[in-house]
């Protein structure tokens, strides 16, 4: 087995090969442990980033709680606070991705499987330059990607701190 199926694996996990192609990959991962490692980090990161998009999904009503909320901190009142200086360019950045989600929709999915190619790409040329470091790279994209949650995740505490009470999200 000299003809790895690196180039399709991508296209194998969203499903977009013909039947022929399937099974051939298929006979492939059954004899080749290294695409089969392969596939299980591409999956593991597309897991990330399903997890991701399901994680910062915007509820009913979130918009209108964010134009509350930035309307709340934008009193003069507030302002003079020193800290609200930070949090109002969070909860503009914050709004942003709400509208990104909700204008890109189901576009995000198809998005999620180019950022799944351009990052397979980045393993697969940074896993020839640094060899067996692979795993690696993978390991840092992940984390990423946590990261981005992570992130997330504490700008929703800052909004909830910041007396946006009554957020049932
Ligand atoms: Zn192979």
């Amino acid at each position: 087995m000299s003809n790895h199926i690196e180039d399709q694996l991508s296209a194998y996990m969203d499903n977009e090969l013909t039947e022929t192609e399937r099974q051939q990959v298929e006979e492939h991962l059954d004899t080749c442990l290294a695409c089969s490692a392969l596939l299980s980090d591409l999956s593991g990161i597309k897991t990330q980033v399903f997890t991701a998009y399901h994680s910062i999904e915007a509820p009913e009503g979130f918009e209108d709680k964010v134009i509350n909320a930035i309307g709340f901190n934008a009193t003069p009142v507030n302002v003079s606070k020193g800290s609200n200086w930070l949090l109002f360019p969070l909860i503009s950045v914050l709004c942003f991705i709400t509208i990104v989600l909700v204008v890109m929709g189901s576009y995000l999915f198809k998005f999620s499987s180019i950022m799944l190619k351009v990052a397979y790409n980045l393993i697969h040329v940074f896993g020839d330059i640094l060899g067996s470091h692979t795993y690696i790279i993978a390991g840092l994209v992940g984390l990423s990607i946590v990261l981005i949650v992570a992130s997330s995740i504490s700008i929703k505490h800052m909004l909830k701190a910041s007396g946006f009470k009554g957020a049932n999200w």
